[in-house]
């Protein structure tokens, strides 16, 4: 394999070959008229290194070689059990280099390496390996009609699948797409975001390593408007699986119309976390904390407007000061007590700040941070303190907008009524989560709130069993669990005419 890499020493020590060029066809190339990307380390603001993006050109090389991969008997008739074992030894190989990938992570996102090492790490192994799994079960019907006849029904690949990766999870989100894709026996382009195009790249690596034939999966980086909107308008790709912002959404989806492309969207949220006066307040507390304030805040699911009933209201805010002040220790991501690092980039930082000023100017009550961490790196750094807003109303934008940093908002409520009112009235349906130990009334609630997911006393507790997906503005379709079969199959149907005569 003609190798284009550079090497690389991260702050702790680790060295490791960094590939740059695009991966298509189990094969490293340099883009069509040397277009390159630049990443930051968010921690130094200095370049790390740069890496080739995909032009149209490429694109066109990528989305060929998975169209023949897809058609190769060495992929189209390989048995499920044999696919399985690949995503297997795939899920072994991330597991041993899971220390080299957790680094990568931490210095091309900003996040604390420990976060990086036992959750993105454990959950891309364990996702890859949970369809590993599934590879050998995806099947389908008989279906008796009549005498004379029946029918059965096939699940089939989609297709050339193009999968468009956000920057929070980088390896993780291209497990929960790769994982489905590959067990139903799809091929794949998948394109990483620009600011955290490293990790895929290594992976690359691996899926060689673990054994999958040239074109089945191509990585190609390169700028959402080039690369991302080349693979989204293209006339011989089959599906689109996207996780980001619900307005680049919006723009893919017409995207995808030119073929009428199967979609996946995984979108925006403003996730309401309701506590009732009965919860149990210090565990609301802790898991409220979590549910804004992990991952810098850049979780499309984050539990962003905390909704608390009155009776309980000065306790808990006064409590959940007192948490983010003792647990959301701000600083290098290298360190292992840091819980916070810098946000993902300068872009992020600006716009967490602006909704400072937005809260403000609307008369909310910031009861902590928004100051920029100026001493963390000698002046260097994406650093911000944590932002929570409080007495915070439905109409105000810091109530209805999602942020996607440590900035939380903070409402009263009076009545069960009026909880659902106000954590319902959102273009988003993502997450949602109550606190309570009233068992029908924490049921009543799950029933009723308008999201693709609502947690009962927790709050962002993911699990690749468990599907996840929006409602609303949040996305279209599922992914994780067995319901992330369906995003990647079609369904044929194969009608049987058994009677002997006309
Ligand atoms: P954010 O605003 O949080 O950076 P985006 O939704 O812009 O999130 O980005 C998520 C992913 O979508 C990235 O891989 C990005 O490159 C890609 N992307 C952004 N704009 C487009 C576009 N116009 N067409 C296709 N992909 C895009």
């Amino acid at each position: 394999m003609k190798d284009l890499s550079v090497q690389l020493t991260a702050p702790n020590g680790r060295t490791w070959t960094q590939p740059t060029g695009l991966f298509i066809n189990n094969e490293w190339v340099k883009s069509s008229n040397g277009y390159m990307i630049t990443t930051i380390n968010p921690t130094t603001e200095e370049e790390i290194t740069s890496v080739y993006g995909a032009t149209e050109d490429d694109i066109n090389k990528a989305v060929a070689a998975a169209r023949r991969a897809l058609n190769d008997p060495a992929w189209r008739d390989l048995s499920g059990l044999d696919r399985g074992k690949m995503l297997n030894r795939l899920a072994q190989l991330i597991e041993e280099n899971r220390e080299i990938l957790a680094t990568i992570e931490t210095i091309d996102n900003g996040k604390p390496y420990t976060v990086a090492l036992d959750g993105d790490l454990v959950e891309t192994a364990e996702t890859i390996r949970y369809y590993s799994g599934f590879a050998d079960k995806v099947f389908g019907q008989v279906i008796d009609t009549t005498s004379d006849k029946f029918a059965y029904t096939v699940r089939e690949p989609v297709g050339v699948c193009g999968q468009i990766i956000p920057w929070n999870y980088p390896l993780a989100m291209a497990a929960w797409k790769l994982g489905p894709a590959l067990a139903c026996g799809n091929t794949v382009v998948l394109k990483p975001a620009e600011q955290t195009p490293l990790s895929a790249l290594v992976l690359a690596n691996l899926i060689v390593e673990a054994g999958f034939p040239p074109g089945v999966v191509n990585i190609v980086n390169g700028h959402g408007s080039i690369t991302g909107s080349a693979l989204a308008s293209h006339m011989d790709v089959d599906k689109i699986a996207f996780t980001g912002s619900t307005d680049t959404a919006k723009r893919i989806m017409k995207m995808a119309s030119v073929n009428l492309k199967n979609i996946t969207l995984e979108t925006g949220g403003k996730s309401p976390l309701i506590v009732f006066n009965d919860a149990d307040l210090k565990e609301a507390v802790e898991w409220a904390h979590l549910g804004i304030m992990s991952n810098q805040g850049q979780v499309c699911c984050a539990t962003s407007r905390i909704l608390v009933q009155s009776q309980i209201y000065d306790q808990f805010l006064e409590a959940f000061k007192g948490q983010v002040k003792q647990v959301s220790k701000v600083g290098d991501p290298f360190e292992e007590s840091t819980f916070q690092g810098p946000q993902v980039t300068k872009a992020q930082y600006d716009r967490v700040k602006s909704y400072v000023h937005i809260g403000q100017a609307e008369r909310a009550k910031l009861i902590f941070g928004g100051k920029p961490i100026n001493d963390i790196g000698n002046g260097k750094g994406f650093f911000i303190q944590p932002i929570i807003f409080a007495d915070v109303t439905p109409q105000m934008r810091i109530f209805k907008e999602e942020v996607f940093g440590p900035f939380v908002v903070i409402s009263r409520f009076d009545t069960e009524e009026d909880a659902i009112k106000m954590a319902n009235d959102s273009t988003y349906g993502l997450g949602s989560a109550v606190f309570t130990t009233n068992l029908t009334r924490a049921h009543r609630i799950a029933k009723l709130i308008e999201a693709g997911t609502v947690w009962i006393n927790s709050s962002n507790d993911g699990d690749w069993r468990v599907p996840f997906g929006g409602v609303k503005q949040s996305g279209i379709g599922r992914e994780l669990g067995e319901a992330g079969l369906d995003a990647y199959s079609s369904i044929k149907a194969v009608h049987v005419n058994i009677k002997s005569k006309l």
